[in-house]
């Protein structure tokens, strides 16, 4: 999932890594979420609309400012999808305490 729509027609981005959502923001003419509309620091991973992910989910993928600084740093971030495929193949989730 990478987009919620809300109730008022409005889209949320969800960040393809945290899974954190944007807040809700209209859609640009074509029917389609602009980076440019969400809050500054966002950024997109572009896909044709119609390309669907592992997940079900379609169109371009999202990430959150915070992600965003971490892949800047260097960091290599699993997608929330990779997280999901790895549980289900090991059977357990990974825990790592702060
Ligand atoms: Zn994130």
């Amino acid at each position: 999932m990478n987009t919620v729509t809300t109730a008022s027609g409005r889209v949320r981005a969800c960040c393809e890594f945290c899974g954190r959502m944007s807040r809700a923001v209209a859609l640009a003419s074509d029917g389609r979420l602009s980076l440019f509309d969400l809050p500054r620091g966002w950024s997109e991973a572009p896909f044709r609309p119609t390309f669907t992910h592992p997940d079900g989910s379609t169109g371009s993928l999202w990430q959150c400012p915070a992600c965003v600084r971490r892949l800047e740093r260097g960091e290599g971030l699993p997608s929330r999808a990779d997280r999901a495929h790895s549980a289900a193949t090991t059977g357990s989730e990974v825990h790592t305490g702060t």
